[in-house]
């Protein structure tokens, strides 16, 4: 069964007039979120994102910042693996989302 992603709750944010095109956001990232044509990075499915962090710590420009690890997304994934109704912990660990 393929991963479900729930659109436009990634806090995944992308500085393009940052980025030095360095291309290590496509070399990590697992999900194939960033793509380099021509030279250029470009953000091609941000849904795709896990928040895992990954491209953020390698960039070299700081041009993306994403909340790794965190967040209702995570929750909500993590509610339908289990069974269990989501909690993010953003209101003092109740069910929120
Ligand atoms: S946070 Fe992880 S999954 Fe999301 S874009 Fe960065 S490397 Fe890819
Ligand atoms: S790692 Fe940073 S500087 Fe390098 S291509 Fe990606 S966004 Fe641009």
């Amino acid at each position: 069964m393929a991963l479900q992603y729930l659109p436009n709750v990634s806090t995944l944010t992308f500085a393009e007039d940052k980025c030095v095109c360095c291309g290590r956001c496509a070399e990590v990232c697992p999900h194939g979120v960033f793509r380099i044509v021509d030279g250029k990075a470009l953000l091609v499915d941000k849904d795709a994102c896990m928040e895992c962090g990954a491209c953020a710590l390698n960039c070299p420009a700081q041009a993306l910042a994403v909340q790794a690890g965190v967040g209702c997304a995570a929750a909500i994934i993590w509610g339908w693996l289990t069974g269990n109704e989501p909690s993010c912990d953003c209101d003092n660990g109740s069910a929120c989302c």
